[in-house]
């Protein structure tokens, strides 16, 4: 059962992969608006890296994938969402651990562990215009509908929704946080690269997890 979990996790990954690959040239030219336009070619390398990593520790438990794949991620991506990434897909493998079955409660400390590590590292606060603005609403939606007796994919599927939305409402914001802090005034009227690639990745694991 955990190397069948093991497994799911490498399909996870990959869905990961295939997201950002096609999203890679709009992602980087959102960020060229007011950032550095790497976001895009950063967020390929973390991704190619990580699925990659996940691959070869196929056959071992969802916390061996994800921590192979986490570091694999940081290390390759460069950039600071590769860093935020690589930091927070550890501690979800690290929270999931190797289990036979896992709960939704499983899910929900998996969930607040991995954005428990973008804050910690990252320190954004919400309004800032980062990832942070759309993952917040997702982990809260995501336990919200959880207490609420919600399955675990149906949860995922609203919480996901709720980032896609919130990632679009970054526009609106100003940038407090990152290298689209000089040419903020630029940046206002577009969303942030960091909040629409995460929304875009939620919404495909959900996808994938209901299919
Ligand atoms: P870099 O900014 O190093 O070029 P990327 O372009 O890959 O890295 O990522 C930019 C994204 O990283 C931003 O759109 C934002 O969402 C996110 N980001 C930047 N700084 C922070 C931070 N301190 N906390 C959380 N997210 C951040
Ligand atoms: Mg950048
Ligand atoms: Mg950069």
């Amino acid at each position: 059962a955990a190397a069948a979990l093991g497994r799911q996790a490498v399909a996870i990954l990959a869905q990961v992969r295939d997201v950002v690959v096609e999203h890679e040239e709009d992602l980087g030219k959102l960020d060229a608006i007011a950032g550095d336009g790497d976001h895009g070619i950063g967020m390929r390398r973390g991704v190619d890296a990580a699925a990659a990593a996940s691959e070869g520790a196929e056959g071992a438990s969802v916390a061996r994938v994800l921590t192979a794949a986490g570091e694999a991620w940081s290390e390759r991506a460069g950039g600071t969402s590769g860093a935020l990434w690589g930091s927070a897909v550890i501690a979800a493998g690290l929270s999931l651990g190797n289990r036979e079955t896992y709960t939704s409660e499983d899910a929900a400390a998996a969930v607040r562990d991995f954005v428990r590590a973008i804050t910690e590292l990252g320190k954004a606060d919400p309004g800032d215009k980062t990832m942070v603005d759309a993952l917040l609403p997702f982990r809260d939606t995501f336990l919200t509908e959880l207490d609420g007796g919600t399955p675990v994919d149906r949860a995922l599927a609203v919480a996901a929704a709720a980032a896609e939305s919130a990632a679009a409402k970054t526009a609106e914001l100003r940038p407090l946080k990152g290298r689209a802090r000089p040419l903020a005034e630029k940046s206002v009227g577009h969303p942030d690269p960091g909040a629409v690639s995460f929304g875009l990745i939620a919404a495909r694991i959900s996808h994938f997890i209901d299919s």
